[in-house]
Parts: structure tokens; C-alpha cells; sequence
């Protein structure tokens, strides 16, 4: 898997903190994530990888997210707000 981190919206993103690109084995993530709390460069990275099961934003998907980091809404509502 390859971890790139880019500064500026890449064109085909549709979040703007991360993206997994599943066909390409990759995860985008956004730079601005450093100066996040950890708890919500937790939540990007996670979501992402957890794309590489469930290409898409499923229950099954929320299920699996919730299962990995039970209190995954303190990190969602911090760059929610920011986007
Ligand atoms: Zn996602």
C-alpha cells in the first residue's frame, strides 16, 4: 500500500482530507491533517483503508468503522465542521 500526502485538492477527491484509490493500492491524505488532534487523523486514515473492503459508505461499512474505533463520532464532528 502507498501513503501519499498532497496540499491542494487533487482533481477526482472527494473528501478533502483522504481518499483511498483502491484500483492503485493508494491512500491520499490530506496535509492539513497534521495540525488535526490525533484522535481525527485516526478517523481519515481508518475510513480510508476501511474503503479498501467496502468501496462506498455502506452500513456495512459504518458497522466495521464503528467496530474499530467505537467513539469514531468525536473524530467526524472536528473536521466536519471544517470542511
Ligand atoms: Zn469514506
Amino acid at each position: 500500500m502507498v501513503v501519499s500526502l498532497f496540499e491542494k485538492k487533487h482533481t477526482g477527491i472527494k473528501a478533502c482530507w483522504g481518499s483511498a484509490l483502491v484500483e492503485s493500492n493508494t491512500i491520499l491524505l490530506n496535509l492539513k491533517l497534521i495540525k488535526t488532534p490525533k484522535h481525527c487523523i485516526e478517523y481519515v486514515i481508518l475510513n480510508e483503508m476501511i474503503h479498501f473492503k467496502y468501496n462506498n459508505h455502506s452500513d456495512s461499512f459504518y458497522n466495521m468503522l464503528d467496530a474499530l474505533m467505537p467513539d469514531r463520532k468525536k473524530g467526524r464532528q472536528f473536521w466536519t465542521k471544517r470542511l
